[in-house]
C-alpha cells in the first residue's frame, strides 16, 4: 500500500494548514515543539504523521488532547497541518495562488511582554493577507505564584490559581486586548468569542506546562470548520498544486524541493512545471519523499518513497534540473491541461509573488 493513502483521508476535504507567527522569544518554536510532543503522547502510536516541513495532527488526536472540549462528530475536516517553521519570513514568502499558503495562522504573544516590533509586523502581514487568526497569549506559567496542571485546560488551570495570580493574569491578557484593539481588531478571551469572525479569540497557554494547548487546538479546528469548510473543498484527485517551501541538496537525490501541497494530487512520473529564478522549470517527478518513520531510523535511509501524496501534506520532490528553483515558487502537475498555460499559470502567480 502506498504511505499517501494512510496519512489523510480527507475525502473532497482537505486540511487545513497552520502558520505560527510573533516576537522572537515569544515562544513560537516552544509552542509548535508542545503541540507535536502532546499529540505523540495522547494519540495513537503513528496518529501523528510527520511531514516534510510540516506535522499533521488527524482529528482524532486533536480531540483526544482536547478531551471534553472537542466532540469530533462535530467536525468532518480531517485535523491541522502545521508548518514547521514557525516566523514571517516564511510565511510571507509562501503564497499559495495569491493569497497566503497558511489558512489560519497563530499569532504568539508572551503575555508579559505583549505587543513587541515583530507582533506588530505579524499583524501587518495577517491584515494584508487577509489571514485570520487566533492570539496565543504564551507562558502563563511565568505569572509569580503560577500553580500548574500540565496540559490541562484553561478554565481549569485558571480554577486552581490563588486570587492574587488569577487577577494578574487577567490584568495582562486585558492589557493584550488592548492591545490587539489599538491594532484595530477587536478580540476577546476564546469563550466570550461568539462569531470568531469579527472577533480574535485569545488563548491563555504555556508552551511550557502545555496548559492551553487542548483549548487552541479546539479553537483553531473549529474556526477552520465553521468558517472555512468551503476553501477546504478541493478536488483531491485533481492535478496538485503547492508551494515551494525550500531548494535542498539531497545526498543520492542532487537538488530537490520541500513542498506543501494544498490542492490536489501528486504522483511519482508526473510532470511538473515549478517557479525559477530565471526561467519556469518544466520537469518530471523522479521520486516522492517523505520522512522516514521515527521506528526505522537506525539505518541510514532518511526518507521513504511513496507513489502519490494528497492534499494537504509536506513532502520532499526529486527531479531533475531543479537547480534553478526557488523558495515561495509555485509547483503544478500538468496533468491532461496544456503544459504552456500552466507554465503561464506559474510565471502570473510568480509576478504577483513578486511584486509585494
Ligand atoms: P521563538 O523565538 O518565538 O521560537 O521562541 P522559543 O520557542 O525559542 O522560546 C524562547 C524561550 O522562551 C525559550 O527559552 C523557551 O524555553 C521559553 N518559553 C517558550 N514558551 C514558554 C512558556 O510557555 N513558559 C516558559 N516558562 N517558558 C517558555
Amino acid at each position: 500500500m502506498s504511505d499517501a493513502d494512510t496519512t489523510e483521508d480527507p475525502g473532497e476535504l482537505r486540511t487545513p494548514i497552520v502558520a505560527v507567527l510573533g516576537h522572537v522569544d515569544h515562544g513560537k518554536t516552544s509552542l509548535l515543539d508542545k503541540i507535536r510532543g502532546s499529540a505523540v503522547i495522547e494519540g495513537e502510536a503513528g496518529a501523528i504523521t510527520q511531514h516534510i516541513g510540516a506535522t499533521a495532527v488527524p482529528l482524532d488526536v486533536v480531540s483526544e488532547v482536547a478531551g471534553s472540549l472537542v466532540d469530533p462528530t462535530e467536525f468532518d475536516l480531517p485535523g491541522l497541518l502545521f508548518i514547521d517553521t514557525p516566523g514571517h519570513h516564511s510565511f510571507s514568502t509562501l503564497r499559495s495562488r495569491g493569497g497566503a499558503l497558511a489558512d489560519i495562522a497563530i499569532l504568539v504573544v508572551d503575555v508579559n511582554d505583549g505587543f513587541q516590533p515583530q507582533t506588530e509586523e505579524a499583524i501587518r502581514i495577517l491584515k494584508d493577507t487577509g489571514t485570520p487568526f487566533v492570539v496565543a497569549a504564551n507562558k502563563i506559567d511565568t505569572i509569580p505564584g503560577w500553580n500548574p496542571t500540565e496540559d490541562a485546560p484553561v478554565q481549569q488551570t485558571y480554577d486552581n490559581q490563588s486570587d492574587r495570580v488569577r487577577s494578574q493574569l487577567d490584568e495582562a491578557l486585558y492589557e493584550l486586548i488592548g492591545e490587539l484593539s489599538g491594532a484595530g481588531f477587536s478580540s476577546d478571551l476564546y469563550w466570550r468569542v461568539q462569531d470568531f469572525q469579527s472577533n480574535i479569540g485569545v488563548i491563555p497557554v504555556s508552551a511550557e506546562t502545555g496548559e492551553g494547548v487542548p483549548d487552541l487546538l479546539t479553537v483553531l479546528m473549529g474556526l477552520a470548520q465553521r468558517y472555512m469548510k468551503s476553501e477546504m473543498e478541493v478536488n483531491i484527485d485533481g492535478p496538485g498544486a503547492g508551494t515551494v517551501l525550500e531548494v535542498k541538496d539531497e545526498r543520492g537525490f542532487g537538488t530537490t524541493l520541500d513542498v506543501i501541497l494544498y490542492d490536489g494530487t501528486i504522483r511519482q512520473g508526473d510532470q511538473i512545471v515549478v517557479g525559477g529564478t530565471n526561467e519556469t522549470i518544466v520537469t518530471e517527478v523522479r521520486a516522492l519523499l517523505k520522512p522516514r518513520e521515527l521506528a526505522e531510523i537506525r539505518t541510514e535511509k532518511r526518507f521513504d518513497d511513496v507513489e502519490s501524496m494528497q492534499a494537504a501534506a509536506g513532502l520532499k520532490i526529486a527531479a531533475p534540473d531543479l537547480d534553478e528553483a526557488m523558495a515561495g515558487a509555485p509547483v503544478r502537475v500538468v496533468g491532461d491541461r496544456d503544459v504552456e498555460a500552466v507554465v503561464e499559470e506559474v510565471e502570473a502567480e510568480l509576478a504577483e509573488v513578486a511584486v509585494e
